[in-house]
C-alpha cells in the first residue's frame, strides 16, 4: 500500500491500516516533516476555527482539555504523537515526493514514481494530499519589480521583523483575519486589499471555563461532548449553506455583529457582502474587525493594478507604499491533486478528466482509475463539521474496498461508472439547493463554476452514504494479459 501526504488523511489512514492488519506501507510525504497545512501554516494566531474535540480522531483526544479550539502548535503536536503512540514513524518517508503515478494493466498495480527517479510498486494508493496546501499567488503586474520582501500566510518568512515597516495584506479570508491583530500591534501601517468582504461572526473564547472543565473530566465526557459537536455543527450550521430561511438567523447575526463593531458606516459598508452567508468560508475572528478601526490599519477596496518597486498601485490612481507584502490569497483547492500526474486504465489521465472540475464518487474514487482512492477528494470538505472526522468516514469506506478486493480474490476493484453517475446527480442536487451556486468565486469553486470542494449536506448524511458496502458500487478488474512487454521497476 503507498499512502500520498503525511497530514490529517495520511496519518489516519496509516493507524486505520496497521489496525487493519496491513503492515506493508509507505506513507510518502514531500516536506521534511509530517502535519499538512498545520506543518505549513506557521503565520502568527494560527489557529483552528473548529473545536479540538471535534478536530480530532475518534480514537485520540487531546490530552489539554482546557482548549476549546487549539492553535497550530497544539494540532501539529497533537499529529506527533498520534504518529509515535500509533507507531507509525517506520512507515513515514519523509521528503519524497511522488510526481506521477500509472496504473499498470498487465499487474493490477501502481507504480509512483518519486520526484528523485525511483519508482515504487503499491497494490494500492490512497492519495491524503489534501485541498489547501498548495498557495494561489496572483498574477498581479509588476510583481518581479516590487523590492520588499513577499510571502504567502502559508509560507511565512520568519526572518522579517515588521515592527515599525508597512506592510500590505492581499485578502481577507480566514488567514488574513487571523494575522491582521499582530499585524497591527507591530507594524508602522497595514493596508489591507480586499476584493470582496467575508461574513464574519464571533468566535467563542478559546479556553474552557472551570465548569466546564470540571464536567470534562467526567467519565464519558469527552465522547459526549464530541457527539453534541457533530450534532450540533449538523443541525445549527448546515443549514446555513442552504438557500432559503435558515440562513437568515446566522445572517442577521453576522449583520449584528458587523454593526456593534464597525460604527463609521462607510467601512461598514466596504464589509458588507453581497451575496448570502455560507456562500463562501464564515470567518470566526473576534479580533478581525476591531482590528480594522485601529489608526494604523487601512481598508482598501480599490483593484489592485500593479506591482511598483515600492508598493502597489489600484485603480483609483493610489500609490500604496508597502517594505512587506504578504499574499493572504488563500490556495489552489480545485487543482485537486495536482501536479501528481496520475494515468489510470487505457492511457486516462485524471487531470484530464477533471479539466471542468474534479469529482469523485463519495469524492474517494474514480472510474478508470482501479485500486486508487482518495482523501478529501472533490465535495468532502466539511463546512459545517470536522474533516478529520469526514476523512474518518472516508478511510473506513477505503477499509472496506481493501477488505472486500481480498474477500472475492480479485487483483483491484474500480468504481463503476453507473455508480458514479447516480452520486454525481445526487451531488448535483444537493448543490443546487446550496447558497454555493449564487455565491461568487471561492476556493470552493473550479474556475469553470462548478462546485468542487464543499460538502452540500449534513456530515451524518455523508456517513450514512459510506455506509453501502463497496460490493454495492464497485467491480473486479482482472490484470489485462500483455504479451508485448513485461513492465519492470526497482
Ligand atoms: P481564502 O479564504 O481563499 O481567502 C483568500 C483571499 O484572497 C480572499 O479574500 C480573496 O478574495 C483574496 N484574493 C485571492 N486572489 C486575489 C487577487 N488576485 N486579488 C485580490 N485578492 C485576492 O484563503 P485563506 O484565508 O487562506 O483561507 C482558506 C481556508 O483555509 C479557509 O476558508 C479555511 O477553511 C481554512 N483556514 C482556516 C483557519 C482557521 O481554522 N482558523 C485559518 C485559516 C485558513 P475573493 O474573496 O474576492 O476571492
Amino acid at each position: 500500500m503507498a499512502v500520498v501526504g503525511a497530514g490529517f488523511g495520511g496519518i489516519g489512514m496509516g493507524v486505520a491500516l496497521r489496525r487493519a492488519g496491513v503492515e506493508r506501507f509507505a506513507i510518502f510525504e514531500e516536506a521534511d516533516d509530517l502535519g499538512g497545512v498545520w506543518r505549513d501554516n506557521t503565520y502568527p494566531n494560527c489557529n483552528c476555527d473548529v473545536p479540538a474535540h471535534l478536530y480530532s480522531f475518534s480514537f485520540a483526544p487531546y490530552r489539554n482539555r482546557r482548549i476549546r479550539y487549539p492553535g497550530q502548535p497544539e494540532i501539529l503536536n497533537y499529529l506527533r504523537r498520534v504518529v509515535l503512540e500509533q507507531r507509525l514513524a517506520p512507515h513515514l518517508r519523509l521528503g519524497t515526493a511522488i510526481r506521477d503515478a500509472t496504473y499498470l494493466e498487465n499487474q493490477g498495480r501502481w507504480e509512483l514514481m518519486t520526484q528523485s527517479g525511483q519508482a515504487v510498486l503499491a497494490d494500492a494508493v490512497v492519495f491524503a494530499v489534501g485541498q489547501l496546501h498548495r498557495p494561489n499567488i496572483p498574477d498581479v503586474p509588476g510583481r518581479a519589480e516590487f523590492t520588499g520582501a513577499a510571502f504567502h500566510t502559508a509560507r511565512w518568512d520568519h526572518t522579517q521583523h515588521l515592527s515599525g515597516r508597512d506592510v500590505a495584506v492581499i485578502g481577507t479570508g480566514s488567514s488574513a483575519a487571523e494575522i491582521l491583530p499582530s499585524l497591527a500591534a507591530t507594524a508602522h501601517h497595514v493596508r489591507v486589499f480586499q476584493r470582496t468582504p467575508h461574513w464574519v461572526l464571533p468566535k467563542p473564547a478559546t479556553e474552557f471555563g472551570p465548569t466546564m472543565r470540571t464536567a470534562l473530566r467526567l467519565p464519558g465526557a469527552q465522547r459526549l461532548y464530541r457527539h453534541a459537536l457533530y450534532c450540533g455543527g449538523d443541525l445549527v450550521l448546515a443549514p446555513i449553506m442552504r438557500r432559503g430561511w435558515s440562513a437568515r438567523p446566522a445572517e442577521w447575526a453576522a449583520r449584528r455583529y458587523l454593526r456593534r463593531h464597525i460604527p463609521d458606516p462607510a467601512l461598514r459598508a466596504k464589509l458588507t457582502p453581497d451575496y448570502p452567508i455560507g456562500g463562501k468560508r464564515i470567518i470566526l475572528n473576534n479580533d478581525y474587525y476591531p482590528t480594522l478601526t485601529q489608526p494604523n490599519v487601512e481598508l482598501i477596496t480599490a483593484p489592485i493594478t500593479r506591482l511598483t518597486r515600492e508598493g502597489l498601485d489600484t485603480a483609483d490612481g493610489a500609490h500604496h507604499h508597502a517594505d512587506v507584502l504578504i499574499f493572504a490569497t488563500g490556495f489552489r483547492a480545485s487543482e485537486f491533486l495536482a501536479p501528481i500526474i496520475v494515468r489510470g486504465r487505457d492511457g486516462q489521465m485524471l487531470h484530464e478528466r477533471w479539466r471542468s472540475g474534479a469529482s469523485a464518487f463519495h469524492g474517494l474514487a474514480v472510474p478508470g482509475f482501479p485500486n486508487a482512492y482518495l482523501l478529501a477528494g472533490p465535495n468532502t470538505f466539511n463546512p459545517a463539521g470536522s474533516n478529520p472526522t469526514m476523512k474518518e468516514h472516508q478511510i473506513d469506506y477505503i477499509i472496506q474496498c481493501l477488505r472486500w478486493r481480498d474477500e472475492i480474490g480479485a487483483t483491484a476493484i474500480e468504481v463503476d461508472n453507473e455508480a458514479m453517475q447516480t452520486h454525481q446527480r445526487w451531488m448535483h442536487k444537493a448543490i443546487a439547493e446550496t447558497v454555493w451556486p449564487e455565491a461568487g468565486p471561492s476556493w470552493y469553486k473550479h474556475p469553470s463554476g462548478a462546485v468542487t470542494n464543499p460538502w452540500p449536506a449534513t456530515g451524518r448524511r455523508f456517513d450514512q452514504r459510506l455506509r453501502h458496502p463497496p460490493a454495492e458500487s464497485f467491480h473486479a478488474v482482472p490484470a489485462r494479459v500483455d504479451t508485448q512487454s513485461e513492465h519492470t521497476c526497482s
